[in-house]
């Protein structure tokens, strides 16, 4: 029985073509900058996002706090959403590591943060408070796609208060394609981003951070200070050059995916959150538990939660969401 795996985007495999391009990968030792396909994806990246240079790193966790610790001196402070990766799921890398004050904000319906909460949160120069240095953001956020007139309007509000504004882009791609703009068009209003090639992207592992040279300069030193210089890493990044050029428009597939998923549970009774991207959220409330046993017995992989989120990915195709759909509504019948 194939496994029908919807807990993360993070499950997939490399695809045949793929699994080719990193076999042929030319390599060399990237501590001393001499790995070419680590050094294509770099310039690749920052070029299509619109930044003068880039990293590859191991994790997006690294990717953020390298932005965080490059951003922020010790004793500053960012703000950031009370549900944002960068918070809430980074084991507190930040303080732990940087020394940086996390100010966290309420995320709104819409996956943004009120700026007029993020204005007002901003520390005045005085010395009883921590420096506001920077501000995160996360795109898509939770599946949801900030407006593009949002981030306009907080880059505006970070340049008048002297403010960076770091995108946590692990699903840059998924937003782009939903609102069918180049990824540049989103990444333009940031000083730096970190992109995951791992989620929807179909890449094994890695993460880039783009930015300003004197930003990625600062993160390269910590990258090796945190032990993720890696040698003959070009085998990884020709997995990200590979997905970058064939698996980024085969996301809407995903989102096609999504959208019938959740159609097709609001349908046996579930109470769905509007879909937007590959991530459906549907509220099952006490049942978590025995719907993961019932579902796992059935071929199908999802976590346990009150308010389960099912992701859509490249290793699950359309015939296979009619077949989850089946197995949600036998659960709910029975
Ligand atoms: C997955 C993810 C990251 C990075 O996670 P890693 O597992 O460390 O690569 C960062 N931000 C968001 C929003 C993510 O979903």
């Amino acid at each position: 029985m194939t496994v029908i795996d919807l807990r993360s985007d993070t499950v997939t495999q490399p695809s045949a073509g793929m699994r080719e391009a990193m076999a042929s990968a030319a390599l060399g030792d990237d501590v001393y900058g001499e790995d070419p396909s680590v050094n294509k994806l770099e310039s690749e990246m920052a070029l299509r996002l619109g930044f003068t240079k880039a990293l590859f790193v191991p994790t997006g966790t690294m990717s953020n706090l390298l932005a965080l610790m490059a951003h922020c001196a010790r004793g500053d402070e960012y703000i950031v959403g009370q549900k944002a990766h960068t918070y809430m799921y980074e084991g507190g890398g930040a303080a732990v590591l940087g020394s940086i004050q996390p100010q966290p904000l309420d995320v709104q319906a819409d996956g943004s943060l009120d700026l007029q909460q993020v204005a007002a949160a901003i520390k005045p120069d005085d010395f009883h408070f921590a420096r506001t240095r920077l501000l995160a953001l996360e795109n898509t956020m939770q599946g949801k796609v900030l407006p593009p007139e949002y981030l306009a309007a907080a880059s505006r509000l970070t340049r008048e208060h002297g403010l960076a504004l770091h995108l946590d882009g692990a699903r840059l791609y998924n937003a782009a394609v939903n609102l069918g703009v180049d990824a540049g068009d989103i990444t333009r209003h940031f000083d730096s981003v970190s992109v995951c090639l791992s989620k929807g992207l179909g890449a094994p592992v890695g993460s880039v951070l783009c930015g300003t040279a004197d930003l990625i300069g600062k993160a390269r030193r910590l990258r090796k200070m945190l032990g993720g210089g890696m040698r003959q890493a070009g085998q990884l990044a020709a997995a990200g050059l590979y997905a970058l050029d064939n698996q980024v428009e085969r996301l809407a597939d995903d989102h096609a995916n999504a959208q019938l998923l959740a159609e097709g549970l609001r349908a046996a009774g579930y109470e769905v959150e509007p879909v937007q991207t590959n991530m459906v959220y549907a509220q099952v409330n006490g049942e978590a538990e025995a719907l993961k046993h019932f579902a796992q017995e059935r071929g199908i992989k999802i976590s346990a939660a009150p308010r389960l989120r099912l992701v859509t990915h490249m290793d699950v195709s359309r015939s296979q969401i009619e077949q989850t759909i089946e197995v949600f509504s036998a659960f709910s019948h029975q």
